[in-house]
């Protein structure tokens, strides 16, 4: 199945049209931040997502955090949901968030994901496609390795 014509079957999904394309139209926290405390750039060339995640973190709470980047409607919503979901968050909290999301994504036989992740439920339909899961995750191994270039 075609890239488009993938993201159409996934988005034949009313409920999750919605989100995902809301998400789209008007990221959150889409902005440069200037003097991030962690900053690292991900790709996904098999789609040709690219996106940067910049975090500022203090006393080790992620006091604010932008992505920039372009791709496709998958991976920029993702990158929306995480920003939104990350925000204000400690980093120990945001690591067992962004595990528990990336278990649910690949582990086929986990059914539901084992923390809250808000409106990322949305993409549950990307899991049965497993090139565009690399869409939804590109943006969170992103951040993960934001966390690790981070002066800490
Ligand atoms: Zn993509």
């Amino acid at each position: 199945m075609s890239y488009k014509a993938q993201e159409q079957s996934l988005l034949d999904d009313d409920l999750y049209r919605e989100i995902i394309l809301e998400h789209y139209a008007r990221p959150a926290h889409r902005k440069k931040l200037e003097n991030p405390t962690h900053w690292e750039e991900g790709l996904n060339p098999s789609c040709g997502d690219e996106v940067e995640i910049a975090l500022q973190v203090k006393d080790g709470v992620i006091e604010d955090v932008g992505f920039q980047g372009h791709g496709c409607s998958i991976s920029l919503a993702s990158a929306s949901m995480l920003t939104t979901l990350l925000l204000g968050k400690t980093v120990d909290q945001a690591r067992q968030l962004c595990g528990g999301f990336k278990e649910w994504m690949l582990d086929r036989e986990c059914s539901e994901p084992s923390v809250d992740i808000e409106d990322l439920e949305a993409l549950e339909g990307v899991r049965r496609y497993p090139v565009r899961i690399k869409c939804a995750l590109l943006p969170w191994n992103t951040f993960l390795g934001a966390l690790e270039q981070g002066e800490s």
